[in-house]
C-alpha cells in the first residue's frame, strides 16, 4: 500500500460492531473482564484504548515501523525516549533543536545525571566525535528548528550502528510525508503530532515510532508507567488530520518555496534559510533524504530587534504564535519564544540572531501570503 491509501486505511478499518467508518472515540477509562485475567485485549485506558491504538498504527505505517506509541504531547514523547537511558548515560545531541527538548535536557536530565554534548548539527564528523563509552544515544531533528539545517541521517546511521548507539530522529518538521527516518537507517523517530500529523492548531499529542523491539518494549512500559497518555478526543482529532496529510503537506511546499523565492529577493531581507531553495547550503543533502522540503522558513531581516517588532505588528494574515504545521500560516519569533529557553550567549553560539523570525507558511491561496508578507516589510 502506498503512502496516501495507508494515511487514510491503516489503523482506521470500519469498526467490527458497527460498521462505522470513522473509527470510535472509546471515551471509556476501563473495560469489562469476561473473567480474572481474561479480557479482550483491553483492561485500563491508560494502558491502552482502541481510539489511541488506532493512531498508534497509523502513525507506526507511516514511519515504516513495526511499533507506534501515542503520547499526551511532543515533548511526553521525547521524554519517554530520554528515559531509556539511566543515570551516567551520554547523549549526544545535535545543536540546533527545539527549544523544549533542550530545556528538558538541561533542567530535568542533567539532574538526573545524564551527561549531553551537543554536536555541530551540519558536520556529521562533530557527532563521531563526540562519541564516548558511555554514548547510548544520538538524537537529532531535520530540517532543524529554527535554523532549517539538514542533518545527513544515513551517514549519522552508520555511525551509530558501527557504535551501537541508538539513534533517535524528531520528525517533526518534515512529517512522515516528506521524511521517513526509519528507512535510512535511524532507530526511533519522534512526533510532535501538534504539527503537521494533526495540522489544524487544535490539538497537542505526541507519538514515536520504532521497529527495534527492545527500545519499543522500554517505551511501552514507560508509556504506562508515566502515565503521559492522550486521551481518545484527542487521538481520534489527530487521525482525522493525518487522512489529509499528503495534501496539506503538498500546498505547504509550494507555498512555503513561493514564499522563500519572494522573501530571497525582497531588499529588506538580509538571508533566507530554506532547504528548497537552491542558495541552500544543503540542498543537494535534502533532495536525497526528502522528498520534498516542508512549510517552514526561517529569515534574518535586515536590522534587528526593533524592525522584527515593527514588521510582525505589521502582518495581517500571519499570526503571530508559537506552534507551527497547521493550515493557517504563522510566525513566531524564536529568541523570545519559541527558543526562549537559550541564553543570550547559547543562541549567538547556535546562529540564532536577533532579527531572525520564522513562518510556518499555511495553505491560504499563496498571492495573500505574498501580499500580507511585502506589506508589512514595506
Ligand atoms: C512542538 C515541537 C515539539 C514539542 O511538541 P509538543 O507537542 O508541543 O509537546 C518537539 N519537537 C519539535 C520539532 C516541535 O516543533
Amino acid at each position: 500500500m502506498k503512502f496516501a491509501t495507508k494515511a487514510i486505511h491503516v489503523g482506521q478499518e470500519p469498526d467490527s460492531f458497527t460498521g462505522s467508518v470513522a473509527v470510535p472515540v472509546y471515551q471509556t477509562s476501563t473495560y469489562q473482564q469476561l473473567a480474572i485475567g481474561k479480557h479482550k485485549g483491553f483492561e485500563y485506558s491508560r494502558t491502552g484504548n482502541p481510539t489511541r491504538k488506532a493512531l498508534e498504527e497509523a502513525v507506526s505505517s507511516l514511519e515504516e515501523a513495526k511499533y507506534g506509541l501515542a503520547f499526551a504531547s511532543g515533548v511526553a514523547a521525547t521524554t519517554a525516549v530520554f528515559s531509556l537511558l539511566k543515570t551516567g548515560d551520554h547523549v549526544i545531541c545535535g545543536d540546533d533543536i527545539y527549544g523544549g527538548t533542550y530545556r528538558l535536557l538541561e533542567y530535568m536530565f542533567r539532574q538526573w545525571g545524564l551527561e549531553v554534548t551537543y554536536a555541530d548539527s551540519r558536520e556529521t564528523g562533530s557527532f563521531g566525535d563526540a562519541i564516548k563509552k558511555n554514548t547510548k544515544l544520538i538524537w537529532i531533528e531535520t530540517p532543524t528548528n529554527p535554523l532549517l539545517k539538514i542533518i545527513d541521517i544515513r551517514a549519522l546511521a552508520h555511525i551509530s550502528k558501527q557504535n551501537n548507539i541508538l539513534l533517535a530522529v524528531d520528525n517533526t518538521f518534515a512529517s512522515p510525508c516528506l521524511q521517513q527516518p526509519l528507512t535510512l537507517g535511524a532507530d526511533i523517530v519522534v512526533h510532535s503530532t501538534t504539527k503537521y500529523l494533526a495540522g489544524h492548531s487544535d490539538v497537542i499529542g505526541g507519538a514515536i515510532a520504532t521497529s527495534d523491539a527492545k527500545a519499543y518494549y522500554g517505551l511501552k512500559f514507560y508509556q504506562n508507567a508515566a502515565g503521559a497518555v492522550p486521551g481518545p478526543w484527542d487521538c481520534w482529532l489527530i487521525l482525522r488530520g493525518i487522512k489529509t496529510l499528503v495534501v496539506r503537506m503538498r500546498q505547504h511546499e509550494k507555498n512555503a518555496l513561493f514564499i522563500a523565492e519572494v522573501l530571497e529577493k525582497h531588499p529588506k531581507v538580509e538571508r533566507v534559510h530554506y532547504p528548497g531553495l537552491r542558495s541552500h547550503p544543503q540542498h543537494e543533502l535534502a533532495k536525497t533524504q526528502m522528498h520534498g522540503f516542508g512549510g517552514m522558513i526561517s529569515f534574518e531581516i535586515k536590522g534587528g530587534f526593533a524592525e522584527v517588532e515593527e514588521f510582525v505588528s505589521r502582518l495581517r494574515l500571519f499570526l503571530l504564535a508559537e506552534s507551527l504545521g497547521g493550515v493557517e500560516s504563522l510566525v513566531c519569533y524564536p529568541p523570545k519564544m519559541t527558543h526562549s529557553s537559550f541564553s543570550g550567549e547559547e543562541r549567538q553560539k547556535r546562529g540564532i540572531k536577533d532579527n531572525l523570525i520564522r513562518l510556518s507558511v499555511g495553505i491560504e491561496d499563496k498571492e495573500d501570503l505574498k501580499e500580507d508578507l511585502e506589506s508589512a516589510l514595506a
